[in-house]
């Protein structure tokens, strides 16, 4: 079945867009998980009372229907990075999903996945701050704490 991309940032925990050196490139998210105990809701961040906006560095998840939380690494990788990329090695384009379990890429955590066409392995790095990127591409990093210290 082919990746649907999210509509909407609130679908997910992750998005981000990125660009690969050489002519790779990949878009990839992680969507919100539905409660597990009531079903009715997505989990997501607790909200800050005084701002009700989500807030980044808390620990846990929340169903906002029933409040059941989970820690923020088990909820996590209990969750699937999807991902549409252009391989920077081959040119090949292609699908993957991957569990949302960072590992370890070229000494950076990340999210690795592998090109099906030529099986090298390609890494979502955590988003370092770097000169060159705009501020709205790293807005794009939600729920990625290192795009978070942008704000
Ligand atoms: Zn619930
Ligand atoms: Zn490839």
């Amino acid at each position: 079945m082919p990746l649907q991309m999210p509509n909407s940032m609130d679908e997910c925990i992750y998005f981000t867009r990125r660009v690969f050196e050489g002519n790779g490139k990949a878009v990839a998210w992680v969507y919100k998980k539905t409660c597990p105990k009531c079903g009715k809701a997505k989990m997501s961040k607790p909200l800050d009372p005084k701002t009700k906006r989500p807030k980044i560095r808390a620990d846990t998840y929340e169903c906002p229907a029933c409040g059941f939380s989970e820690a923020k690494q088990e909820h996590e990788e209990s969750l699937t990075v999807e991902i549409i990329f252009t391989c920077p090695y081959c040119g090949m384009q292609g699908e993957v999903t991957t569990p949302a379990k960072r590992s370890k890429f070229e000494g950076v955590p990340a999210y690795v996945f592998e090109c099906c066409g030529c099986h090298k392995k390609i890494g979502l790095t955590k988003k370092m701050k770097k000169g060159k990127s705009k501020k709205g591409e790293a807005a794009n990093d939600a729920g990625d704490d290192a795009g978070a210290n942008d704000e």
